[in-house]
């Protein structure tokens, strides 16, 4: 994805999102096919493989990994286009260098990552590509106990 629209995305995320863009550039986003996503995101068995769902990542700078969004090649892929899922992977970069504890993927934290990272790919679907406003939605991928009372 050309870097000028990276950056015409991550206006739109960290406007949706409330975090301040930060002086680093931001990652590279590649475009890739579903069957590479599954290589690298669902790599654990072959059975993964084929029925892995996930359809972006972004890579976290830690070491042993090169910082980078990967993105799903088909131009629609259940109803969201790769601007949409490209503004869901900037808002978890935005989130990465605006929070404390970045590393920390513990519940209900994590749940917090996901719910603004959907919200904001739902947001830009709505706003700026005049989708309905979807019926409801979780977050695949993370279930987090609910709190004791
Ligand atoms: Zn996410």
């Amino acid at each position: 994805m050309p870097v000028s629209q990276v950056k015409s995305l991550l206006l739109i995320a960290s406007h949706i999102s409330g975090y301040p863009i930060p002086s680093e550039a931001p990652p590279p986003v590649y475009l890739a096919t579903p069957q590479e996503i599954a290589h690298e995101a669902c790599a654990d068995d072959p059975l993964s493989q084929l029925s892995c769902s996930i359809i972006g990542f972004y890579e976290y700078p830690i070491p042993g990994q090169t910082e980078r969004i990967v993105i799903d090649n088909n131009p629609d892929v259940a109803g969201h286009s790769a601007n949409s899922i490209a503004v869901h992977e900037l808002t978890h970069w935005l989130q990465y260098r605006n929070w404390k504890n970045p590393d920390d993927h513990s519940c209900p934290r994590e749940f917090l990552r996901e719910y603004q990272a959907y919200l904001a790919g739902f947001t830009y679907e709505v706003q700026y590509e005049h989708q309905a406003p979807p019926e409801g939605f979780d977050t695949p991928q993370v279930s987090c106990p609910w709190p004791k009372s």
